[in-house]
Order: C-alpha cells, then sequence, then structure tokens
C-alpha cells in the first residue's frame, strides 16, 4: 500500500487545475483528461463476480462537459467536480487525482 496522499489545495486555472499536494509538491490536470476519466459506475463502468464491466448509456460529450461549475470536498480523501453539462457523479480520490495528474 502507498502511503494516503494528502491534498492541500487546488486552483483552477483556465482549463486545468493545479493540485498542491502536502509532501510540497505541485501537478497539473488537464479538465479534459479528467472528464476522460470519470471514475464513477456510469463512465467507469461496474465490475460484476466474472469481471464482465457494465457501463450506463454512453453520455453525450459536449463542450460543457469539460467545463467545471464548481467543485465539492469529499472528506479528506476526494473531490466530485461539478460539469457544465450536469454530470457531477464522479468522486475522485486524491489517488486517482494524483496518478492522474502531471507535473
Ligand atoms: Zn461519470
Amino acid at each position: 500500500m502507498k502511503n494516503s496522499i494528502i491534498l492541500k489545495s487546488y486552483e483552477v486555472l483556465n482549463d486545468m487545475i493545479l493540485l498542491k499536494w502536502d509532501d510540497e509538491t505541485e501537478s497539473f490536470l488537464h479538465l479534459k483528461k479528467m472528464r476522460e476519466n470519470c471514475p464513477c459506475a456510469n463512465c467507469a463502468g461496474e465490475k460484476d463476480v466474472f469481471g464482465n464491466i457494465y457501463k450506463g448509456p454512453k453520455q453525450v460529450i459536449t463542450e460543457n462537459s469539460y467545463v467545471l461549475n464548481g467543485m465539492q470536498p469529499i472528506g479528506y480523501y476526494a473531490l466530485r467536480p461539478f460539469w457544465a453539462d450536469g454530470h457531477h457523479s464522479g468522486i475522485y480520490s486524491f489517488a486517482i487525482l494524483k496518478d492522474l495528474s502531471e507535473g
């Protein structure tokens, strides 16, 4: 197990988010990449015991799908983005954010 990573703060800059971690490092996450890797059951699917993945109906991606309306911190472990197309069921743990981000 990796040590848990704590997100200290974040800042939305145009089409990306600047993530500041508690080990004093920073990384960038593009909103487009974030949305494309939405971890919610509808986007990422849910696995049954046989390993089959079930996804919800494919979503219509528009320009608004990559526009952030807001962000809700979930406890001390995750962020939940509110996308301008109305999608907001993705809960991104800090570990996922760290994995997706660069820099
Ligand atoms: Zn989703």
